[in-house]
């Protein structure tokens, strides 16, 4: 058994800003070692994503007192038994639906729905269904198998994919979350062809991914939606041929205007009703609309159901970019390093362990697009 130190939240919906409320608290865990197909990790980066904030704010319900944290990339410490593909100093970044492999969904090819996967982030465990974290000698929960804002995590091997050692940690960490769900949906879930139109209707850590990803596939025009003036005008740099501020009444209409009656696929990546509801009104008849947010899970989404028959309209949702990270990783590596994908131009910042606070503040007001917690 080690102690760690690890960000951990025993409350949800404190009140903002978190810099008062302060719902992670930097404790002084007990973790056990790996025990059968586990990996004890250095953590070196941590990416603060919005779906760590959907915890903290009560939108996301998990088992609590829980060690947050899911977007994280480190370096292998020690190996449990029958780990025989990793070792002492690989680079690694985790993933954040473990894969068991055997299930239906798993040999399907579709990990991201991997069944005992799910079992296992709902209840706040591993992959084996047990806890290696502990305070006091109670058991703290795993958030996403990952529990990432920390010194050192136990994590499943198959939450964890071997990346180029290459490419420093901070960069790798939002690989793990933000890159998997924003490319991967573009690519996997949505398939865009060259010279289709995109919009991308939220622009966090997803968004500015799925932006980036758009590039890639070659997509012809591209339109940025958000409300935060500052995301847009990231997004025109680093692409985006059109920008829109959601707040503008008229925003359905400037889309449908400048693509010609809307576009091919439009992506949600906020969580948030309104924006999926701008999304489907800027899809084309014809057209995909593809959601990879993550709203409460009270929160219904409503259409007129005849569009879906006479506009021939299609609505995917997109999980973990539909991923297969052993795959899809390495390949997304290789573009970030050839410059075609060049992720850490949305990284805004990095934080230590102590400001993970203030720097959900940050993320909450919409004034960064990635930070990432470095150890
Ligand atoms: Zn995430
Ligand atoms: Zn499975």
């Amino acid at each position: 058994m080690m102690k760690i130190r690890a960000a951990v939240l025993h409350e949800m919906n404190l009140p903002a800003p978190y810099a008062v409320s302060r719902p992670l608290k930097i404790e002084e865990l007990e973790l056990d070692p790996p025990k059968r197909g586990e990996v004890l990790v250095q953590i070196k980066a941590a990416g603060l994503c919005h779906s760590d904030l959907s915890v903290i704010n009560g939108d996301r319900p998990r088992p609590l007192p829980m060690a947050l944290g899911h977007e994280a990339a480190g370096i292998v410490i020690e190996v449990g038994e029958g780990v025989t593909d990793l070792q002492k100093g690989d680079h690694v970044v985790c993933s954040f639906v473990p894969s068991c492999g055997h299930c239906l969904p798993c040999q399907e090819g579709r990990p991201a729905l991997c069944e005992p996967g799910a079992k296992a982030n709902a209840e706040g465990t591993l992959l084996s269904g047990e806890r290696r974290i502990h305070l006091h000698g109670t058991d703290i929960h795993h958030h996403l198998g990952v529990s990432g804002f920390a010194e050192y995590a136990v994590i499943a091997r198959n939450s964890l994919v071997k990346v180029d050692p290459e490419i420093p940690l901070d960069k790798v960490a939002i690989f793990g979350c933000a890159v998997m769900t924003g490319v991967g949906a573009v690519v996997n879930t949505a398939r865009v062809e060259p010279g289709s139109t995109v919009a991308i209707v939220g622009l966090g850590g997803v968004g500015l991914s799925a932006l980036l990803g758009s590039i890639v596939a070659g997509a012809g025009k591209i339109v940025a939606v958000d409300v935060n003036p500052y995301k847009l005008e990231l997004a025109q740099k680093l692409g985006a041929t059109h920008v829109y501020n959601s707040r503008d009444p008229e925003v359905v209409h400037h889309v449908r205007a400048s693509t010609n009656g809307g576009v091919d696929y439009a992506f949600e990546t906020a969580g948030v009703i309104q924006a999926m509801d701008i999304a489907y009104r800027i899809t084309k008849r014809g057209g995909m609309t593809v959601t990879t947010g993550l709203p409460h899970p009270d929160h219904q989404f409503s259409i007129p159901q005849v569009t879906l028959t006479v506009e021939e309209r299609t609505i995917k949702g997109s999980y973990v970019g539909s991923c297969v990270p052993s795959r899809d990783i390495p390949r997304f590596i290789e573009l970030y390093k050839q410059g075609r994908l060049p992720v850490d131009k949305i990284l805004t910042d990095r934080l230590p362990l102590d400001q993970i606070n203030e720097g959900f503040d940050r993320l909450a007001r919409g004034e960064a697009s990635r930070l990432v917690v470095v150890m």
